[in-house]
């Protein structure tokens, strides 16, 4: 350690300087902080938590400060994993026209301006479920941008006719003629496939440029033009074909599915994400739970008032979905099914603020300690899926030692009142992804 780094240690711990970044110490102290380790159901009182680099490298009841480490004093505040959104979509920010219209890097521009908001907001890691982010996600990754981690799926896969299907009922699919791509592909919507062959071709294409894991739609859409939410969308083998190929990258398949059938479907076929869900009976979730198999539910997106865009058709099947949450987290609850924490909100800058609501959404089905734990090492369960796909190796979502240094101070206890987090400029005290400190109130 050179001199000028011990220096700027002390002085960090000494004046507690607001937004710093970690890479200008080799260690941070975080003092008096009540834990809450992303499994328990009770805060751990007065611990210390001792990073190095980007790892969380000691945690106990002793404040001996390391030589060299800046001090963070938590006060008593709750120290809790970052959080993650399990089913983001960072680069659909507008609604359906700009999806064929704007310059690609326009909506660059806005998934780097959303990366931040929900960093921001206390969201260290998204998993990106549709979407072109691979160039969005190097650049957070390599610095020059702040935002959370990025497990990216790349552009869902999609059959015509399926809910990635936004062209014109006159386009002519490929096989049949059809140009080779339609813009929908150039802006990274969607990949069109049909059959088995090209389901593999459009999974191969996105492992080569860098999937954590492969999307699939399997069923109707909310917000699809030509998909009512009662169709199954692929065939058995094609499903199958789609999670066989992730099973070779030694990942793993994420399927949109509202219905039993489809559902159903997708988990035979080896699916271990299961989107959405809403209209699923009881013998799916079953099923679910038997195959060890993830629910990967959103409320909010479902609870909010219909976007303008939408036709009376697609706002019948929104309230449809909104319809089936309570059958389907009831029935999750009963089974205690792996429910996973994700927001699936797009299309929409304004929508996208409402995220952190995702939280008291949930209230009325699952204690604040269940929802906590979903948002954090549940979905860290999700993330771990990807195995040697895993772009950021380590652990996350839980406080243990050897975990990655992904860390949010909270004011307040989150686990007897969970509402502190839908005010996050004010209630989130200190946001650290990888051992850096993106916002530090503590001492304001
Ligand atoms: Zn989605």
């Amino acid at each position: 350690m050179t001199l000028k780094r011990t220096l700027l240690g002390l002085l960090f711990s000494i004046f507690f300087i607001g937004v710093i970044s970690a890479q200008e110490v080799e260690s941070i102290l975080i003092t008096n902080a009540n834990i809450f380790d992303g499994k328990s159901d009770a805060l751990i009182k007065n611990q210390s938590v001792l990073i190095e680099g980007n790892i969380i490298k000691q945690i106990g009841a002793s404040n001996k400060v390391p030589k060299g480490a800046m001090v963070i004093d938590a006060k008593g505040a709750t120290l809790s994993p970052g959080f993650m959104d399990i089913h983001a979509h960072l680069a659909l920010n507008t609604g359906p026209a700009d999806m064929f219209y704007a310059p690609a890097d326009y909506h660059s521009a806005l998934s780097l301006y959303q990366a931040e908001k929900t960093l921001m907001m206390g969201f260290t890691t998204i998993r990106d479920v549709g979407g072109s982010v691979f160039g969005v996600k190097r650049a957070i990754d390599e610095g020059y941008f702040k935002g959370p981690r990025i497990y990216a799926s790349g552009p869902p896969i999609s059959m015509t006719a399926g809910h990635g299907d936004y062209r014109s009922p006159l386009t002519l699919p490929r096989q049949l003629g059809g140009s080779s791509h339609s813009e929908l592909e150039v802006t990274g919507v969607t990949t069109f496939a049909d059959g088995v062959p090209e389901v593999l071709s459009a999974a191969r294409m996105h492992m080569r440029s860098g999937a954590a894991f492969i999307k699939m739609f399997v069923g109707g859409a909310v917000s699809g033009m030509y998909d009512p939410l009662d169709i199954v969308e692929y065939s058995y083998e094609e499903v199958k074909a789609a999670a066989d190929e992730a099973d070779r990258w030694n990942t793993y398949l994420a399927v949109h599915t509202y219905t039993d059938k489809a559902t159903q479907i997708a988990i035979k076929a080896g699916a271990k994400t299961l989107e959405h869900c809403n209209l699923i009976t009881e013998e799916t979730v079953k099923m679910a739970v038997e195959n060890d198999c993830y629910i990967s539910a959103q409320t909010g997106v479902y609870l909010a008032e219909a976007p303008s865009s939408f036709t009376s058709a697609q706002k019948a099947r929104q309230q449809q979905a909104a319809d089936g949450l309570d059958n389907l987290l009831s029935l999750c609850k009963k089974h205690n099914a792996k429910v996973a924490f994700g927001s699936d909100l797009l299309m929409d800058m304004e929508v996208k603020k409402t995220l952190c609501e995702e939280f008291t959404n949930r209230t009325k089905w699952f204690t604040n300690a269940e929802i906590l734990k979903q948002a954090t090492s549940i979905n860290g369960g999700i993330l771990a899926l990807s195995g040697p796909r895993n772009p950021y190796p380590g652990k996350i979502g839980v406080i243990e030692e050897g975990a990655l240094a992904d860390i949010l101070l909270i004011d307040g206890n989150p686990l007897e009142n969970i509402e502190i987090l839908t005010n996050p400029e004010k209630n989130l005290l200190l946001i650290m992804k990888d051992g850096k400190v993106y916002k530090n109130i503590i001492n304001k």
